[in-house]
């Protein structure tokens, strides 16, 4: 396997005095207050040592109820992980046996294809071009007697895309028929800005088929990257096989920082997504003008095409050559005609990197 293609961006963006950088995959805000004083106070109450494999109590508990709630069914255990790479590395480390096939969309999240070679696994890439929809002839088409998993990341990272429930609802057919374990990736969860986030939040294949891990994190939605902390839910043999792997890998995840995420729980994120609901307005009705793009609906990236004739690493090396960063897009994907933004930056960047771009388009 390759060094991650988004290092090698942050390595040249290292070399850049003040670069307009539109490559960050983490929200420009910080931890809140509160976050960080319960984090604190949990480090001087003594909460250093490790935490049960599967994670503290009342923070499994909370999450329990939560998501319960919200698929109307009762989830079972909730495991927390160390952020939620850590969820995909034990769940595709659990489920994954030499020679298993895994189906995702292409453009893809990077670590999929990785870790499911890493396991012996098949990555199993359907194009999704140009809309970046799940359609489910294709990903049918895809589907063989050795198909385990079929890996969900919605909304998407690189391409912003959120599925609605009818294709959600297509792939749980898709599922059901062919005896397929869900994951779903749903870490961008908080990053709504369409319909989903006034209705019932996101559409999530775990209310509608058991068969469904969800993976979800603090890292995005609370800004907390570095504290490592995710969770999942889905199947308790599932769940009990990657609590057993969780022991002899990560152990547990944080301690201090678990604490202080039960309390994060209660702070409200509505203005930060309201502020990025904004950005996704601004750089998309830049954009749109001149690059082909398919508008996004959640997280806080966006997936135009380099323009015609170019290949998009090209695009991209341009791009950096006048002090922008992104990634090219042959780092999610098969192909190299697209690039990534992502537009959690402050507005006065976002205005000056888009006014770039359309000089070059
Ligand atoms: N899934 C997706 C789609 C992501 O974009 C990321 C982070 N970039 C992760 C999982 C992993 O996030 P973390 O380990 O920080 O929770």
């Amino acid at each position: 396997m390759d060094a991650s293609g988004i290092r090698k961006v942050f390595d040249l963006a290292a070399k850049l005095v003040d670069p307009i950088n539109l490559s960050i995959g983490l929200p420009d805000f910080d931890v809140s207050e509160i976050a960080k004083r319960a984090a604190i106070e949990a480090i001087e109450a003594g909460h250093n040592r490790y935490t049960q494999t599967q994670g503290i109590a009342p923070l499994r508990e909370r999450l329990r109820k939560d998501l319960s709630a919200e698929f109307g069914r009762d989830v079972g255990e909730v495991l927390i992980t160390s952020g939620v790479s850590g969820g995909l590395f034990l769940a595709i480390l659990a489920t994954i046996d030499p020679g298993d096939e895994a189906i995702f969309l292409d453009p893809y999240f990077v670590m999929y294809k990785h870790l499911l070679t890493l396991a012996g696994g098949k990555p199993v890439m359907v194009d999704s071009y140009p809309d970046f929809r799940f359609h489910a002839d294709r990903v049918e088409k895809a589907i063989t007697p050795r198909t385990k998993l079929l890996i969900l990341n919605s909304p998407s990272n690189p391409t912003g895309i959120v599925m609605t429930e009818a294709e959600v609802k297509s792939a749980v057919d898709l599922a059901r028929k062919h005896d397929l374990l869900l994951i779903s990736d749903e870490i961008y969860e908080a990053f709504l800005y369409d319909a989903a986030r006034d209705g019932g939040g996101l559409p999530s294949p775990a209310r509608l088929y058991d068969c469904t891990l969800v993976l979800r994190g603090f890292s995005k939605s609370h800004a907390m990257t570095g504290w490592r902390l995710g969770y999942a839910a889905g199947p308790d043999a599932i769940i009990s096989q990657m609590t057993k792997l969780q022991q002899y890998t990560f152990v547990c995840a944080p301690s201090p920082m678990q604490y202080a995420a039960l309390k994060a729980l209660d702070v409200p994120m509505r203005d930060a997504v309201e502020a990025y609901r904004r950005k996704r307005d601004l750089v998309y009705g830049r954009l749109s003008g001149k690059f082909h793009v398919a508008r996004p609906q959640g997280a806080f990236y966006i997936f135009p095409q380099a323009p015609a004739g170019q290949r998009a690493s090209d695009f991209v090396a341009k791009a950096i050559g006048r002090n922008v960063l992104m990634i090219p897009g042959n780092v999610f994907s098969e192909r190299d005609t697209h690039f990534r933004i992502s537009y959690a930056t402050s507005d006065e960047k976002l205005e000056k990197g888009c006014e770039i771009l359309l000089s070059m388009a």
